[in-house]
């Protein structure tokens, strides 16, 4: 597959919808929603407009990395409109729509309700609607993928076995939807200590760039393990929005999805 998906599109005679592209990993606590925002971040900053939807239901965590907490969407005859991120990015997440902690008792039908209602927001403006999938290969991910049909997917996974088990069942269900995976990212590669400067590997490194090459799907970069991905992270400050080398990291990834 290769990437020319946002690149090239032809324009279209009717009003199409946002090229939309899902980011599902196999485990939860990978990383996948701190890498949506940062991609949605750095493909904004290389003149992107771009959305993210936030179907991590039972985990959302958009609203805080996106800085948009406490905040309600309007809706306009029945339409959501998404939230403006100080970011250049707008945002739909189950956070902006019930308390913390609510979504979590939710059944299926509820859920599945909320999420068609984001998929099919306002998104009018938008050229890529990044997707940030629950982590594993349930049933929302099922339906979601079958529903909306990402024109592809990005998988991220931690070097350890275990996830990269779980990331080639992420990658599975996406063939099987006749989803094309884009590529593969590894996060949390590498630790560099803030006391000595030593690089260590607590997961290992070069695991998912050889499980892409395995499965032949492109490797689309590496993220390392890093304290301040974090903590800005944490603070609704996306790294990929400051300057430092952790914005290059996702700025290249953005580039080699199409950016
Ligand atoms: P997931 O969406 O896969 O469940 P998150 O994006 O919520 O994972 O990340 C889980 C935790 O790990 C968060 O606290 C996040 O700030 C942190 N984290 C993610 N990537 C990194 C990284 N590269 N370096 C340091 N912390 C990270």
């Amino acid at each position: 597959v290769r990437v020319a998906l946002m690149a090239d599109r032809a324009p279209a005679a009717e009003p199409s919808g946002p090229v939309i592209v899902a980011v599902g990993s196999g485990k939860g606590g990978v990383g996948k929603s701190t890498l949506t925002t940062n991609l949605a971040v750095a493909l904004a900053r290389a003149g992107r407009r771009v959305g993210v939807v936030d179907a991590d239901i039972y985990g959302p965590s958009q609203p805080t990395l996106l800085h948009t907490q406490g905040q309600r969407p309007k809706a306009r005859d029945k339409q959501l409109i998404p939230l403006d991120s100080p970011y250049g990015v707008k945002v739909l997440s189950v956070g902006h729509l019930v308390d913390p902690g609510k979504a979590v008792a939710w059944r299926g039908p509820m859920a599945g309700g909320a999420l068609v209602q984001m998929m099919e927001a306002d998104w009018s403006g938008v050229d890529v609607l990044l997707l940030d999938l629950p982590p594993g290969t349930g049933d929302v991910q099922i339906t979601m993928i079958q529903k909306h049909k990402p024109a592809g997917a990005v998988i991220v996974s931690t070097p350890q076995d275990l996830a990269l088990i779980d990331a080639r069942r992420a990658a599975e269900l996406f063939a099987q939807a006749q989803v094309p995976v884009i590529g593969m990212v590894e996060n949390m590669a590498g630790y560099a200590c803030p006391h000595c400067g030593e690089i260590s590997d607590p997961f290992g490194r070069g695991a998912v760039e050889s499980e892409a090459e395995a499965e032949g799907l492109p490797f689309l970069g590496r993220i390392p393990l890093d304290l301040a991905i974090r903590q800005a992270s944490d603070a609704g400050e996306p790294p990929a929005a400051g300057d430092g080398p952790q914005a290059e990291a996702f700025a290249a990834i953005a580039t080699r999805l199409g950016a």
